[in-house]
């Protein structure tokens, strides 16, 4: 199964759930629009070179279309339809007054220097700039973009149509970006386990966290984890990664990432790869990087109590099920990193009033708005008497089709 297959499994639960036919699934299955570009650049040796881009626009019943662009060797239509579909299950959970969509661009970024990603991104905005804006479809980061790509973005835009800081999310603090949105989807996660275990009345001190992904997501979640007394037993990324039982130094990983570019070799620590990672002893698993990593083979064999999904799409449906029949409470994507595109909201808005907000500010409605999505989905997990990934789709469809209804479809 690919992970659209999976998404649309997920879904195809809810319509269940909730006695959805026909015309109806088809509906909330189908995007609204799907664009493939060519793209051409000049590489730094003269030399051309070939890409393609993708943006997909699920659903903007209740709102813009909303969602981030990733730059990785396996986007293809397939996998950014999946993740646009998510972003409107998940604008929809958390509440937050958009749809859905993504996009990415087909590349290997660690092949291409600077200026090359710079003349890609503008080549993108060129090329698909007639059917976004900030109140038609507004990316943001994802995985292999960052804040000085949505700088390039903002800047080609506003090129083409004018100042328009409210286009794209995710841009640096000082070019129209919000305080506290780099770190908005790691604390999304951070609020995401607190709430969970407070409804469980456990305590996250003395927790042991082991977190595949040192990206944005990751990093941060691991940190603001640890400042709350986690033990971080174990992160990873790309090129392998590092444990201590006795509860990772933050600081030193940190450091070593900086020197090297990979947590890989952090001094005293000891090796782990990424599969070993996913099936070791821990209280709470974040999976913070890529989709489809949590499989019907590893699924029987992970020794965690919690999944906190700080990746889209990381537990493919077979594993979902098998992990609800071992009893493991999973945070689903759609809702553990819904910190992103919540404080993607807020920076939008001051974009838009042109006014700015404090880092605390941000925090403090990013935590309301964390729990109020927890509570919800707990509520509905009760009244269907089911797991909390099948409430977040089913919660998530209820307020998508009444959106839908009420503008007179359906
Ligand atoms: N790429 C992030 C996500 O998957 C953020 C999206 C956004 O802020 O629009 O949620």
């Amino acid at each position: 199964m690919s992970m659209l297959d999976d998404t649309q499994a997920y879904l195809s639960d809810a319509f269940d759930a909730l006695g959805f036919t026909g015309l109806q699934k088809r509906l909330f299955q189908t995007p609204s629009r799907e664009v493939k570009v060519e793209l051409v650049i000049e590489r730094d040796n003269g030399e051309l070179a070939h890409f393609i881009g993708f943006r997909v626009q699920h659903d903007n019943s209740r709102g813009p279309y909303k969602g981030g662009l990733r730059y990785h060797p396996h986007v293809d239509l397939g996998e950014v339809n999946s993740l646009a579909s998510l972003m409107t299950w998940k604008t929809a959970v958390i509440d937050v007054p958009f749809g859905g969509a993504k996009g990415g661009i087909q590349c290997d970024p660690a092949t291409l220097s600077l200026r090359e990603q710079e003349r890609l991104t503008r080549r993108f905005v060129d090329a698909i700039h007639e059917v976004i804006g900030p109140y038609t479809d507004i990316p943001a980061p994802d995985v292999n973009t960052n804040g000085q790509h949505m700088a390039w973005f903002f800047d080609q835009y506003s090129r083409l149509n004018g100042h328009s800081p409210g286009v794209v999310t995710g841009k640096p603090v000082d070019l129209f970006g919000s305080a506290g949105r780099e770190a908005a989807t790691g604390r999304g996660v951070m609020f995401a386990v607190l709430e969970a275990l407070r409804h469980d009345g456990e305590d996250i001190r003395g927790k042991k966290v082991a977190v595949q992904g040192y990206g944005n997501v990751g990093s941060w979640a691991a940190r603001l984890l640890a400042a709350q007394g986690a033990q971080i037993v174990a992160v990873s990324d790309v090129r392998g990664g590092v444990q201590s039982p006795e509860g990772l130094d933050l600081a030193a990983v940190d450091a070593q990432v900086k020197a090297t570019g990979s947590v890989v070799g952090t001094p005293g620590t000891d090796a782990i790869t990424n599969e070993a990672l996913l099936v070791m002893a821990c209280d709470i698993l974040i999976p913070a990087a890529l989709g489809e990593v949590i499989t019907a083979d590893n699924a029987p064999h992970l020794r965690c109590r919690y999944i906190a999904e700080g990746a889209n799409g990381p537990t493919t449906y077979a594993a979902n099920q098998i992990l609800n029949a071992r009893g493991v409470t999973t945070l689903p994507d759609i809702f553990a990193n819904a910190g992103g595109v919540t404080v993607s909201w807020f920076e939008w808005v001051q974009n838009i009033q042109q006014f700015q907000w404090t880092e605390a500010e941000v925090n403090s409605r990013l935590e309301d708005k964390m729990r109020a999505g927890f509570q919800a989905l707990v509520a509905t997990a009760g009244r269907h008497r089911c797991g909390l990934r099948e409430a977040a789709f089913i919660l998530a469809l209820e307020r998508v089709a009444a959106a839908t209804r009420k503008r007179g479809f359906l």
